[in-house]
């Protein structure tokens, strides 16, 4: 029996994850020059991703805390993954290959 089967995965969240995908869409509203491509902004998200600490927690026993000084440091790595990912995808991007 595999753990999915077991356990409700799902329950499982990625704060991080949510903060990159709203910045991201706020980003793509302000910055129309930006391809709005799938592959690249699939790609910028992976990027950030990347280079962000992943903040999981369960959804049922451990709400999270919108003002924990945690939050506050990946709310700054993303902004800072945001740049340099951006800047990176804009100048090597992977559409049209
Ligand atoms: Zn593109």
């Amino acid at each position: 029996m595999s753990l999915s089967d077991r356990y409700h995965l799902e329950y499982l969240r990625n704060r991080t994850a949510e903060m990159v995908y709203k910045r991201v869409e706020q980003f793509l509203h302000e910055h129309r020059e930006f391809c709005p491509c799938e592959q690249c902004v699939l790609d910028l998200l992976a990027y950030m991703l990347n280079h962000v600490d992943p903040m999981y927690g369960t959804s049922l026993l451990d709400p999270f805390d919108p003002d924990s000084a945690k939050e506050q440091r990946v709310r700054i790595q993303i902004d800072l993954a945001l740049k340099a990912g951006a800047r990176k995808v804009t100048e090597t991007p992977n559409h049209n290959k």
